[in-house]
């Protein structure tokens, strides 16, 4: 066999025809009256009798060839234009973006990370299962206290206790005693504690705590930090409370309510006709805990609070049952902003 023909039915064989551009190429290049085959076919007309008779199969052959590869190929790219135009139907509308929405417990805990940050504490995180000391005894808890039972928390092992942090509060005592003061610091955080299950409470909900330890450190300047919180929070309208209220490990200590977001003061049924919402604990942090820490109370001094992250939220959108947090409804969920 003549090898420019082996050459040419190779070339047949490999060249790649994937548009209608490609087509047209294929067919100058191997099909039409000035394409290789036919001048091969003009180049035996000269030839010799004995030769012509045996070229002249191999040339049908490669004739064959090639015009089958065109019209497998043109056959192809017709189907592929005809399913295409099918599948696309320009005049219908779009068909939008399923995208997902941040749970409402991250925006609320994003912003009160941003509104914290902004006046210098750190974000400080800590292990969610904890022994008794870090969780209760370094936070000045008495030996009996009924937070330590069984039937308010849960209890991985028993002595050595090791249980789920009913607070972040663990997060500020591995603060203190691993470092040296001064700490300005947030630790937001799931904790755990075990209740039924309601719409006003939950075996666990997150908190965000704070701390703040330096040299002459005042209530003065715990006041304003939650003052200035509650008016970035929920508006510069806010006004803030202060209760006395006792803590183990604050002395003095305050519960905060903020003014009623939904009737400002005037009454309703979410403030319970008092115009005013509680929304965190506070104080100064006990003395006893600073020198569990190592850290001695003549010199430095501190404030700490802790608010619920599912108490704000609700407060901040008007959600009136805790328990739609953790449901994983998309109905409730897809209301909140798009993580977009
Ligand atoms: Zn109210």
């Amino acid at each position: 066999m003549d090898p420019r023909i082996k050459s040419i039915e190779d070339q047949v064989n490999n060249f790649l025809i994937k548009t209608k551009e490609d087509l047209e190429s294929y067919r100058l290049q191997f099909i039409s009256k000035k394409g290789v085959v036919s001048s091969l076919f003009d180049e035996m007309k000269t030839m010799a009798s004995e030769h012509k008779k045996q070229m002249g199969k191999s040339l049908n052959d490669l004739k064959q060839l090639a015009e089958e590869r065109f019209k497998t190929a043109q056959e192809a790219l017709e189907n592929n234009a005809s399913t295409a135009s099918a599948d696309v139907d320009l005049t219908l509308p779009m068909i939008p973006n399923k995208t997902g929405s941040q749970h409402p417990l991250n925006l609320t805990r994003f912003r009160i990370i941003e509104i914290f940050e902004r006046l210098g504490f750190n974000v400080e995180d800590g292990p969610e299962i904890e022994n008794d000391w870090h969780n209760f005894t370094a936070l000045n808890f008495p030996e009996n206290h009924p937070a330590r039972e069984m039937q308010d928390t849960f209890f991985v092992e028993k002595n050595p206790d090791v249980l789920l942090r009913t607070h972040t509060s663990n997060v500020q005592i591995r603060l203190m005693k691993n470092r040296k003061p001064p700490f300005r610091a947030i630790m937001p955080g799931r904790v755990y504690r075990n209740e039924a299950i309601s719409a006003r409470a939950h075996c666990f909900f997150h908190q965000v705590e704070g701390l703040y330890v330096d040299k002459n450190v005042g209530f003065a300047d715990l006041k304003q930090t939650l003052y200035h919180f509650a008016k970035e929070m929920f508006g510069k309208e806010t006004k803030i409370r202060l209760r006395p209220s006792f803590f183990p490990f604050t002395e003095p200590s305050a519960e905060i309510d903020i003014s009623c977001l939904i009737c400002h003061g005037k009454g309703c049924n979410v403030c319970k006709y008092s115009g005013w919402v509680e929304i965190a604990g506070s104080g100064m942090v006990h003395p006893n805990v600073l020198r569990n820490c190592g850290i001695d109370p003549e010199e430095y001094t501190g404030f700490a609070f802790g608010m619920g992250i599912e108490r704000i939220t609700m407060l901040r959108y008007s959600i009136n049952d805790l328990r739609l947090f953790s449901e994983n409804d998309i109905r409730f969920l897809k209301q909140f902003k798009p993580v977009i």
